[in-house]
């Protein structure tokens, strides 16, 4: 069972009940990722991971100028924005250092969506931080998203990540959920945010075109296979600068270096150290292992999820479309995946899913059994954004960081993909 599931953002009246989740629950995992996870279909389908024990024997580089630490999207993603600045002419060595198989984490495990945010949820954004700031949040996932299809498009690899550009629907099962969407729209677009590609769908309407009985909202977004396009990434960064993966090595602690070595600091595994002058935490729900400050709710919480991928009971023809779509604010999320043959029934992957099949009975049978379902583990923070940049001390009146060359991407509360690759 999962604690708290969502891919999109979470609506304010979700917000209190997650507060209340953080400050009560145990985190559902050590700050490790354990060492047998359930079988994703991302990772675990055939010849989906080529990298997956890539560097996991033989001596580990003795020092390196950059350690990024974790080998999900986060971690790759620097890696490879490194690589575009950087050339095998010019001196910079990156290491990668993954607790386990290449990309196993959040990335590996995840409902494959990726959907900017267009407007929902804007006016809780706009509340916490004002409305500039929440338009420049909306503004960086349509960056990202753009950055992460035009890399797919300039390599030519969309059929090999399997991107589906079929769009995005939210589906509103509540007036609530309907009403609050509304206001969150006409907020957006008090504030100048560019919604001309939002389509609102009446309940007649979504019955026509998709024979559900609520009304929607249909937006852009796409989905694909994150664990490909992560290999993709790694392996252009590879290419273009000196870069080596290290899979089953967890960085256990961190200390500063001996006065007057070249670097500052020390990463310490169970297979050797490593000397570097930066540190990346791209380490996602795991964080606080090697950050303990970051323990606890205002720091970033493990938090389970669960995703499955089950056959469907029809054709893809008959799904009216290659849309992505969510409900139950966002705590419901599914997409039918390609297929090869025009009879084939697709399989959907589908996170959360405690209500929706029976709302898709022409789609999802009755008690049909998955054909793969597994958990990951997303890192929730109480504002539900990621902490990005410098790593700074617990106290923050303190200037001179105890952190100094240390840097963390992490904590994106169950919406990473239209945020972790943005530079
Ligand atoms: C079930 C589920 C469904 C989701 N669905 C969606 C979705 O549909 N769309 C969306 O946008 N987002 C979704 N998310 C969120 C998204 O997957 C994450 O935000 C994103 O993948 C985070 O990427 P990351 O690289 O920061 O973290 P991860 O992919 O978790 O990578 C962190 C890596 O660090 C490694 N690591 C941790 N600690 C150490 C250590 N000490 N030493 C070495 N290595 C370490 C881990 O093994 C892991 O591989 C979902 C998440 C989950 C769990």
């Amino acid at each position: 069972m999962a604690f708290v599931q969502p891919t999109l953002s979470v609506p304010t009246s979700r917000l209190q009940e997650s507060q209340d989740f953080l400050h009560s629950t145990r985190s559902a995992v050590d700050y490790l990722p354990v060492q047998k996870p359930t079988k994703s279909f991302w990772i675990d389908s055939p010849d989906a991971n080529p990298l997956a024990t890539e560097g996991s024997t033989g001596f580990l580089p003795a020092a390196a100028d950059i350690c990024i630490v974790g080998s999900g999207i986060t971690g790759v993603s620097v890696a490879y924005h490194l690589a575009t600045r950087f050339t095998r002419e010019e001196p910079l060595k990156v290491i990668i250092l993954e607790a386990r198989d290449f990309c196993s984490g959040a990335t590996g495990r995840n409902g494959g969506h990726l959907t900017p945010n267009s407007f929902i949820d804007f006016s809780a954004l706009e509340a916490k931080y004002g409305q500039l700031e929440a338009k420049k949040a909306l503004d960086l996932e349509s960056h990202t998203a753009k950055g992460i299809l035009e890399f797919i498009s300039s390599q030519d690899i969309v059929d090999e990540v399997d991107l589906v550009a079929g769009g995005h629907v939210t589906m509103f099962v509540t007036d609530d959920e309907f009403c609050r969407a509304q206001e969150d729209y006409h907020a957006a677009r008090v504030a100048g945010v560019d919604l001309s590609n939002v389509e609102w769908l009446s309940k007649e309407e979504m019955y026509s075109i998709y024979g559900v009985h609520y009304p929607g909202a249909r937006y852009g977004g796409h989905n694909l296979w994150p664990l490909k396009l992560v290999t993709h990434l790694y392996n252009f960064a590879k290419f273009k600068m000196p870069l080596s993966l290290h899979t089953s090595t967890p960085v256990s602690t961190i200390s500063p270096n001996k006065v007057g070595s070249p670097h500052r600091w020390k990463v310490h595994t169970p297979r050797g150290s490593v000397s570097c002058s930066y540190v990346v935490h791209a380490t996602n729900a795991y964080a606080s292992h090697l950050l303990p400050h970051l323990r606890g709710p205002s720091g970033i919480v493990p938090t389970r999820g669960q995703v499955m991928a089950v056959r469907a009971s029809v054709p893809l023809d008959q799904f009216r479309g290659r849309s992505s779509w969510d409900a139950n604010d966002g705590f419901e999320y599914w997409f039918p995946r390609p297929v090869t043959t025009i009879s084939e029934h697709p399989l959907v992957i589908l996170g959360g899913g405690r209500e929706v099949e029976s709302r898709f009975e022409l789609i999802f049978e009755l008690g049909r059994e998955p054909v793969m379902e597994w958990t990951g583990i997303m890192g929730f923070t109480s504002l539900r954004d990621p902490f990005v940049g410098p790593v700074g001390d617990l106290d923050a009146s303190s200037h001179d960081s105890n952190y100094k060359g240390q840097f963390i991407a992490a904590g994106y509360s169950g919406h990473g993909m239209p945020r972790a690759y943005a530079w």
